[in-house]
């Protein structure tokens, strides 16, 4: 069994509520991530045992769960006061790779944040969090991870009726958001904000010169996560500042899918009617978070007016950063090793094809790293002849484009299949895309793009 070091259960109470989660009627294991498990020392634990810790039926010795405290902008709006209203973290492991890890239980039950909800999670978007989190981490893409998934046996209700409830068990470095400085700074809380700041900085960035150093490691952490992003055709949905992780993982699947026609404008969340979330908008808006952040930091400064104009700089710089992660991407979408500003006229050219034919984001890329004849023919000339330059171009582009992303019809038909209790498209999707630059002749149906009647056009916030 796992040795629990629980850190953030040392911080002063003001942080979060201990309690425990609300014990469910019957839970059933129905998935388990064993290499995950294996990391973080919970490999012995039989299939009951699971079902029961993962649903928070049974806290283990060492583990002492807690609700915790954030705020957050929510659509640009500050809210003071948000917080775990559905989460508990149930404590901190040590994995084999020396590294520290937050297990924690979404659908837990209720807490003091909980406001109007229920507490609880629905299947759906349970299993959706762990197709998605899993696939995003086998891309190679900052997230936290999901290691169970278990249903309760309870109901709960939302628009759709009376649906099954689950817990999901999420893994990830911590669940430190911007939000949860915030929530200090907007009480004028400074010795919290302090204890926060260096506490950020011991976990995740022990080399960061205080709040400034930790601004900058943090805006270079989230200026590659957005780039990485973009270059899945990866739409969050829910960029709120406490969906914002300062270790720069993805955190908070909710509305999130991955785009199949690619247009910037593109929005699948059914509440995010003004597009603020849309493709395009996301490196605009992590900066805006990272003001944001900045905003929240501030408050420590003994002066502040130099600070905030040392924070701008970080920001321009960052700015800037998002930039060079994304031409260093999409150049290797297209086969350049180490992208040059001059190159970035040859990636728009292709993307504004792309979105004026409505090409598949991820099948266009595929078929240019397997060879086929992409773009305009204006556009393959000009391109032929600039990776005619580059060593291997081909195996550069099969690295890089995924074969395939957890697409939003085939979730949505796993998950459709869940609630009929039949998991094999569920085991399928986990198995593509646990290799998803690999080509695999089984899962031919996976990689291919939805056919007009399969289009999801939206996803729902699920909560
Ligand atoms: P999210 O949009 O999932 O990031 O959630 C925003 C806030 O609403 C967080 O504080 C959540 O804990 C809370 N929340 C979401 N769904 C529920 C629910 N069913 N019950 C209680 N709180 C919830
Ligand atoms: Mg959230």
């Amino acid at each position: 069994m796992p040795d629990f070091d629980n850190s953030y259960a040392r911080l002063p109470s003001v942080f979060y509520t201990k309690l425990a989660p609300t014990p469910v009627k019957a839970p059933q294991l129905v998935a388990f991530n064993d290499g995950l498990a294996a990391e973080l020392g919970f490999a012995q634990l039989s299939p009951e045992q699971c079902a029961q810790v993962f649903a928070g039926n049974e806290i283990l010795g060492g583990m002492q769960p807690l609700a915790q405290l954030y705020a957050g902008h929510q659509f640009g709006n500050f809210v003071p006061q948000l917080g775990d209203g559905r989460a508990h973290l149930l404590g901190e492991v040590i994995d084999s790779a020396g590294l520290r890890r937050d297990i924690q239980l979404k659908g837990s039950g209720p807490t003091p944040y909980s406001r109007r909800g229920d507490g609880r999670a629905w299947l759906g978007p349970v299993l959706r969090e762990y197709i998605v989190s899993e696939a995003m981490h086998a891309l190679g893409v900052p997230t936290t991870r999901a290691l169970a998934a278990v249903t309760t046996g309870e109901k709960i209700y939302r628009e759709q009726g009376a649906l099954p409830g689950a817990v999901l068990t999420r893994i990830a470095s911590s669940h430190i958001r911007v939000g949860t400085f915030q929530v200090f700074a907007a009480r004028g809380d400074v010795e919290n904000l302090k204890i926060l700041t260096d506490y950020a900085i011991q976990r995740h960035y022990p080399d960061a010169d205080g709040p400034l150093g930790l601004l900058r490691a943090v805006c270079a952490a989230q200026a590659e996560l957005i780039a990485a992003w973009m270059s899945f055709g990866f739409i969050h949905g829910v960029m709120n500042t406490d969906n914002c992780s300062i270790a720069g993982e993805t955190i908070d699947y909710g509305p999130c899918a991955f785009m199949d026609a690619f247009h910037p404008g593109r929005v699948f969340s059914s509440i995010d009617h003004g597009g603020r979330y849309a493709f395009g908008n996301q490196p605009r808006i992590a900066l805006w978070n990272m003001v944001q952040f900045a905003n929240a930091l501030i408050h420590q400064m003994p002066e502040p007016s130099q600070a905030v104009k040392d924070a701008n700089e970080i920001i321009d710089v960052m700015s800037g950063q998002i930039q060079a992660a994304w031409l260093r991407r999409f150049g290797q979408k297209i086969g350049i090793h180490n992208a040059e500003p001059d190159d970035f006229d040859l990636i728009e050219a292709l993307l504004t094809w792309m979105s004026e034919t409505q090409a598949d984001f991820t099948k266009t890329f595929r078929a240019l790293a397997d060879g086929a004849a992409i773009g305009p023919s204006d556009w393959q000339v000009r391109w032929s002849a600039r990776v005619a330059q580059e060593a291997d171009p081909e195996t550069l582009m099969q690295s890089v484009n995924p074969a395939y992303i957890p697409r939003n019809h085939r979730v949505e038909e796993m998950i459709t299949a869940a609630l009929r209790g039949d998991y094999h498209p569920f085991a399928a999707l986990q198995d593509a895309l646990a290799t998803p630059f690999t080509a695999q002749p089984d899962y031919a149906h996976l990689a291919a793009a939805p056919n007009e009647d399969e289009i999801v056009p939206a996803t729902f916030c699920g909560t």
